[in-house]
């Protein structure tokens, strides 16, 4: 099957998120550090009068099992998302990528010539997540429950020896689910003392 491209030309028609494709969509100032830092580079729709970029992939592509962790996407989920099924946006056509057009189509000067428009979303997690460093930290992973923890929900807290034979550990998790699970942060030397610290 030949790779999905965009309508020929330099006009604007519009696409549908789900109908075809999952979009992926963050703010303008991806743009420059993903075309510099992508390791696997694919096109993307910069629409600046949006303060928007998005990147088509897969239907499905931001679950599991498509993706080897879906937490990959969650880490990131702040900075960019999929857009619902049902939103349309601006698709420019193939040859709307000069500077001047809003929105237009950017492509890696290294990819003329082979411009894949849909991108893998196993490749594009990672490259996203260095294309919003420098809109904050990704997420950490909270170990009592499946949601990312932003910074200033995140408390450090010891989780007990298990009789299993776990020893006791340091770990990360959300205020709530350290209030939850009566887990508490270390305070006094022999808290520390129950990490190895
Ligand atoms: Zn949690």
């Amino acid at each position: 099957m030949e790779a999905w491209k965009p309508p020929p030309g330099t006009g604007v028609t519009t696409l549908t998120a789900g109908e075809h494709w999952d979009i992926v969509s963050g703010p303008a100032s991806m743009s420059p550090p993903y075309v510099s830092n992508a390791f696997e580079h694919v096109a993307h729709i910069l629409h600046a009068a949006q303060d928007q970029c998005t990147w088509l992939i897969p239907l499905g592509g931001t679950a599991a099992p498509r993706t080897p962790d879906p937490f990959y996407w969650a880490e990131i989920s702040r900075y960019i998302a999929p857009l619902p099924h049902g939103t349309v946006i601006d698709l420019p056509h193939a040859s709307r990528t000069d500077a001047e057009h809003d929105p237009r189509w950017v492509v890696a000067p290294k990819d003329q010539g082979s411009v894949a428009y849909v991108a893998d979303p196993r490749w594009l997690v990672g490259d996203l997540a260095v294309a919003t460093l420098h809109l904050g930290r990704p997420a950490e992973r909270c170990e009592a429950c499946p949601e990312p923890i932003w910074p200033e929900d995140r408390v450090s807290v010891v989780i007990p020896a298990r009789p299993s034979g776990r020893v006791a550990h340091l770990a990360t998790v959300h205020r709530a689910c350290a209030e939850r699970h009566d887990l508490k942060t270390p305070v006094t030397d022999a808290d520390w003392a129950e990490v190895g610290l």
